[in-house]
C-alpha cells in the first residue's frame, strides 16, 4: 500500500484544487493507497471542506491537530499515523507534482532504494530572496549533516516502511526531516521535477519560520555553536598574552600610572580565561546533548537468523555529530 501524507495549514484556496489532480493519478495507479492529510490546526474552512471529499472520497483520511504545531510536527504526525510500505510526502499547494509520485514508485523498484528524493531542476519560480537564502541553507546543511544532504530537495520524497519506521523511532523532538532523512544514510535515489508556482493562496512560511527551522537544523544536527566559545577563548588567550606582554613592557619602561600593568592584566587574562571554560563547559554540554538526542548508531537490515527482510547489507551510517 502506499501512503501519501500532507500537511495543510489554512489552504481552503488549494484543497479543491489538490484533490482533483491528485486523486486521478493515485487511482490510474490501480494499487491500494490512502491519502492522509494533516489538517495543522488551520483556522478557515480547510476542515469542513476535507470533511465534505471524505465522504466521496474513501481513501482520503484526515489527521487534524489540536493546534498549529508546524510544517515538519505535522509532517512528522502523518508518518507515524501513515500505514503504507512506501510514504510520500509532498505539500498541499501543488508546488510538488502529484504526476510525479508513479514516477518516484517506479524509480524505488528499479533500484531497490529506500528513498526517493524530489530534487527541484531549477529555482527560477522562487523569488531571488528565497533563492538566495535557500542556496544558504542548503550550503550550510551540506556543511553540518553531511554531503549526503541533497541540495534542492524540500520535503517532497518517498520512503520505505524500514525509513518511517526509523525515523519514527528517532527520540528527538522538532526533527527537520530534509535532514534527519538523509542523516540515516539509506539507499537512495533521486529523480527531478519542475516545481511550479503556488497553485493558490500565500506560502504559509514567514521569515520567523525560515529562521526558526534553520535554527532547528543547526542545532538539532550539530554541536557546533557551542564549540565557538572554546574557539573565542583561545583566541582571547593569545591575544591577552601578547596584551600582558606589552603592559609588562610599558611598566619596565616606566610610562604608565601605578596600578594600571596589574589592573590590565587581571582584566585581560581573566576576561580570556572565563571565555575558555565557558567553551570547555560547552565541549561537555554538546556531548550530553548528542547522548541525549540518542540516534542509533545503525540500523540493521538484515539477519539471516531471522526471516523475512529483503535487504542483506548492514547500514552502518557514520557519527551524526558535528
Ligand atoms: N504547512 C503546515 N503547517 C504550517 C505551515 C505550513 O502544515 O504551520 C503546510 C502548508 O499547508 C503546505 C506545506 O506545509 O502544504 C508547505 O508550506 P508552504 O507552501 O506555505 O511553504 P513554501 O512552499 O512557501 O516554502
Ligand atoms: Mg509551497
Amino acid at each position: 500500500m502506499l501512503s501519501v501524507v500532507v500537511p495543510m495549514y489554512d489552504e481552503e484556496q488549494v484543497v479543491e484544487l489538490f484533490v482533483e489532480r491528485l486523486r486521478p493519478v493515485l487511482d490510474a495507479g490501480g494499487e491500494p493507497y490512502e491519502v492522509v492529510v494533516v489538517d495543522d490546526g488551520s483556522r478557515d474552512t480547510t476542515p469542513v471542506l476535507l470533511e465534505r471529499y471524505r465522504r466521496e472520497w474513501p481513501e482520503l483520511r484526515v489527521v487534524r491537530l489540536r493546534a498549529n504545531a508546524g510544517h515538519q510536527a505535522a509532517l512528522s504526525a502523518g508518518l507515524s499515523r501513515a500505514r503504507g510500505d512506501w510514504v510520500v510526502t509532498m505539500d498541499a499547494d501543488l508546488q510538488d507534482p502529484p504526476e510525479l509520485v508513479p514516477d518516484m514508485v517506479a524509480a524505488a523498484r528499479r533500484t531497490g532504494s529506500d528513498v526517493v528524493y524530489a530534487a527541484r531542476a531549477d529555482r527560477s519560480t522562487d523569488t531571488s530572496f528565497k533563492r538566495h537564502t535557500a542556496a544558504l541553507y542548503y550550503g550550510l546543511m551540506r556543511r553540518l549533516a553531511g554531503a549526503r544532504v541533497p541540495s534542492n530537495a524540500g520535503d517532497f520524497r518517498m520512503m520505505s516502511r524500514a525509513t518511517v519506521d526509523a525515523v519514527n523511532a528517532l527520540p528527538e523532538h522538532n526533527r527537520v526531516l530534509r535532514l534527519a532523512v538523509p542523516a540515516l544514510a539509506f539507499p537512495s535515489t533521486t529523480v527531478t521535477y519542475e516545481r511550479a508556482e503556488r497553485a493558490a493562496g500565500r506560502t504559509k512560511y514567514s521569515l520567523t519560520r525560515m529562521v526558526r527551522l534553520s535554527l532547528d537544523s543547526v542545532t538539532g544536527f550539530s554541536v557546533l555553536p557551542l564549540r565557538v566559545a572554546t574557539w573565542l577563548g583561545f583566541l582571547g588567550i593569545l591575544v591577552s598574552l601578547v596584551l600582558i606582554a606589552y603592559a609588562l613592557i610599558s611598566w619596565l619602561a616606566g610610562v604608565v600610572t601605578p596600578g594600571w600593568t596589574s589592573t590590565f592584566a587581571t582584566v585581560v587574562g581573566v576576561g580570556a580565561l572565563q571565555l575558555f571554560c565557558l567553551g570547555l563547559l560547552g565541549e561537555y554540554v554538546g556531548r550530553m546533548y548528542l547522548a541525549m538526542q540518542g540516534r542509533p548508531a545503525y540500523f540493521v537490515a538484515y539477519d539471516s537468523a531471522e526471516r523475512g527482510d529483503d535487504a542483506e547489507s548492514e547500514d552502518v551510517p557514520a557519527s551524526l555529530s558535528g
